[in-house]
């Protein structure tokens, strides 16, 4: 199995987004039943050419968004407040979600491991979403095609997709 070559996979995005965001607008709007167990088999496809171990982006580049039940169990494993927390580290962004202040993120070791792995925020244990039951709502809020200039395991999925159903939605 190829292994899929992050050091480049950004120009690969910028090249493929037009072409790539066409299809997923035309898979939002389709009626083919089946699409969230194609979505399910193409996620174990991805994660075996995909090192995600190396890579670290969205963690470097994106933010998390942390709901209340993420910043206590976090807040309460530095022993801080819930408040001092969300004073030190987060901040409301212009969707009045709650998400990091700075990137890469505070928590990210130098060795790109997640030095909360276990409590991380639920979003980050989500992330990229291929496994979500909401698949169909994902693709029709652009969750994916907005994500493959960031996750190249997102822009491989999409990538996927494309091959698989292009010619069959
Ligand atoms: S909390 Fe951990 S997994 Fe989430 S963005 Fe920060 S370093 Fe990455
Ligand atoms: S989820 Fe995507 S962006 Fe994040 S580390 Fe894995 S491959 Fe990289």
């Amino acid at each position: 199995m190829a292994i899929f070559n992050i050091s480049n996979y950004k120009r690969r995005a910028t090249r493929k987004k037009k072409a790539l965001a066409a299809f997923m607008r035309k898979l939002g709007k389709s009626t083919r039943k089946g699409l969230q167990k194609i979505a399910l088999e193409t996620d174990k496809e991805v994660w075996k050419e995909v090192a995600c171990l190396d890579c670290g982006n969205c963690c470097k580049q994106m933010t998390p968004t942390f709901s209340n039940k993420d910043i206590k169990r976090i807040s309460a494993h530095f022993e801080m407040t819930p408040k001092e927390f969300h004073k030190k580290w987060l901040k409301k962004d212009s969707s009045k979600d709650i998400v990091n202040k700075q990137t890469p993120c505070q928590f990210l070791g130098k060795d790109l491991k997640c030095s909360i792995y276990a409590i991380r925020p639920q979003d980050c244990a989500d992330f990229p979403h291929f496994t979500r039951s909401n698949f169909k709502y994902q693709v029709q809020e652009k969750t994916y095609i907005n994500n493959i200039g960031y996750c190249p395991a997102t822009l491989l999925f999409v990538e996927k997709l494309e091959a698989k159903l292009a010619d069959l939605i």
